[in-house]
């Protein structure tokens, strides 16, 4: 094979791109990862935009938020008081990027321990498996690959009359690098990315409007729970207004203008920054070729069928730039299971049990089928649920919001489906994840032993609950 020439291209070093790359390594395959962005400093910042400005920021900030609020408004039960409470934003975003960089660089580290060819700059797939490199820091030249994977990921969406200038108008990139507590922050959008960032800047002391266009808060979980977490939000100062869209934002002033309709009127409101959370879109743009022979779906994603094969032979296409979730944990999943794949492995990727989190507080995190999936599916189902409040280890936290809810089918007792609002749902929703992959039955969550005193106590009683036996609350 000439120098030129690699068993496998991956383009995006996202957390498809990169974990696809490292599996290829391991299997042996000659690997290149060919990923544009970087840092504030010129250096490489693999790791998408999970890692520069996705995921990892947002939690960072999260966190930070999280430690600020908690001590401002939840310690005085446990005794705690501070005097002269304050944050400082450039100490909390330096944080951010330390913590960010941290990760970044540890890829380069492995990709350099893993020997695969890491360039720096675009990638464009072009007819016969070539692959025109734009090094950031070099001239053009081309390399071929016995197989290409498509790993560019997503972009933020934009909507008509609303321009992104990252100064007011911000996208995902501006609301991580906003240096001072706005007084009014607006938030188009109360969606996984609106009510993230619509927390921190809240919890820091904004006064947060979010503007959402649909009527029904959080439609992707069942009405009780999202009624649950949408009452906590509002407890929590979260001026969350639904069946309003934003028509148009103007900047001016150092103020954003924003207008929208609901029931059929016209409303304005000005804020001091405004983000826009209406959803990504897949980064195609200068990506392929039109020769390429790739096709893409009417919603402008990458075409692949099961296993991630798109139109064009050999060609290969994973994570955001494809259907299924836009997760980092499901792009990771298929670039892995790509490698596998194309090193002649049998591999498989099960979408139905991806789980998804939201990291308010509470958190949300589900997986599997709604109530509202499951009546339009016409499967009989029976559910348990069962409060943080009913267990030991939630009262002694002080943090005893929220419930977790299992289905299960009316029959075969099989799981179905769970979500979780409440504490570190992030975490135990694992034990479900775990369950519905090897096809558990809620009896077998019922059955087995839970550490005690646990929050995850509420997912065993939630699984009794399914059977009408629940011991800590009355059936
Ligand atoms: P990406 O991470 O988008 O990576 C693709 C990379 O390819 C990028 O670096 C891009 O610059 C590069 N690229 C694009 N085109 C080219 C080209 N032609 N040549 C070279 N390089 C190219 N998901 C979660 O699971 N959990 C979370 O908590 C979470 N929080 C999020 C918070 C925010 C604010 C945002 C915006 C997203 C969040 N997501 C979260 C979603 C998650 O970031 C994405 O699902 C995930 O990053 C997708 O991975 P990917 O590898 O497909 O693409
Ligand atoms: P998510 O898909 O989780 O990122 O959420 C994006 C949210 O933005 C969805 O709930 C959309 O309904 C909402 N949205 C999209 N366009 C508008 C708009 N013009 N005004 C208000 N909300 C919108």
């Amino acid at each position: 094979m000439s120098e030129n020439e690699f068993d496998v291209i991956f383009i995006g070093g996202g957390p498809g791109g990169y974990a696809g790359a490292i599996r290829a390594a391991q299997l042996g395959l000659k690997t290149m990862l060919i990923d544009d962005r970087q840092g504030d400093d010129g250096k490489p910042a693999p790791g998408g935009t999970c890692l520069n400005v996705g995921c990892i920021p947002s939690k960072a900030l999260l966190d930070s938020s999280k430690h600020f609020h908690h001590i401002q408004h939840d310690y005085t039960d446990h005794g705690i008081s501070v005097d002269g409470l304050s944050i400082d934003i450039d100490t909390m975003l330096e944080r951010k990027r330390k913590v960010v960089k941290q990760l970044t660089g540890g890829l380069v580290q492995l990709f350099k321990a893993n020997k695969i060819e890491f360039v720096n700059g675009r990638g464009k797939l072009f007819a016969d498996r070539q692959v025109e490199v734009t090094p950031n820091d070099g001239d053009k030249y081309t390399v071929t690959g016995q197989h290409i994977v498509l790993a560019a990921g997503s972009v933020a969406f934009s909507i008509p009359n609303v321009e992104v200038d990252n100064e007011l108008i911000l996208d995902n990139v501006g609301a991580l690098e906003i240096a001072q507590v706005p007084k009014r922050f607006g938030v188009i959008g109360a969606g996984v990315i609106g009510l993230e960032m619509g927390s921190v800047w809240s919890r820091l002391g904004s006064e947060t409007v979010l503007l959402e266009a649909v009527d029904d808060f959080l439609p992707v979980i069942d009405r009780d729970m999202a009624k649950l977490a949408q009452r906590e939000f509002k407890k929590q100062g979260l001026d969350i207004r639904m069946g309003c869209r934003v028509s148009a934002a103007e900047a001016s002033d150092g103020k954003v203008k924003v207008s929208y309709t609901k029931d059929g009127e016209e409303h304005q409101e000005v804020f001091d920054k405004l983000l826009v959370a209406v959803g990504r879109k897949p980064a195609t743009d200068q990506l392929l070729a039109d020769d390429s022979g790739v096709s893409l779906t009417e919603r402008g994603q990458i075409e692949v069928d099961g296993s991630c094969r798109t139109s064009a032979d050999q060609i290969w296409a994973i994570g955001d730039l494809v259907r299924g979730p836009m997760l980092a944990h499901k792009a990771s999943e298929e670039g892995i299971a790509v490698a596998e794949s194309i090193a002649g492995q049998a591999a498989h990727i099960n979408l139905d049990t991806v789980p998804w989190v939201i990291y308010t507080d509470p958190e949300i995190a589900w997986l599997g089928k709604t109530e509202t999936q499951l009546k339009e599916q016409g499967i009989e189902y029976k559910t348990g649920s069962f409060p943080f409040a009913a267990t030991g280890r939630g009262l002694a936290m002080g943090n005893a919001v929220g419930q977790v809810k299992i289905l299960a089918d009316a029959e075969s007792d099989e799981l179905l489906g769970c979500q979780i609002v409440g504490p570190s749902a992030s975490e135990f929703i694992g034990e479900v994840v775990v369950a519905m992959e090897f096809n558990g039955s809620s009896e077998d969550l019922a059955r087995i032993v839970h550490a005690h005193p646990t929050l995850s106590e509420a997912v065993h009683e939630a699984a009794l609950a399914v059977d009408k036996r629940a011991i800590h609350k009355v059936n």
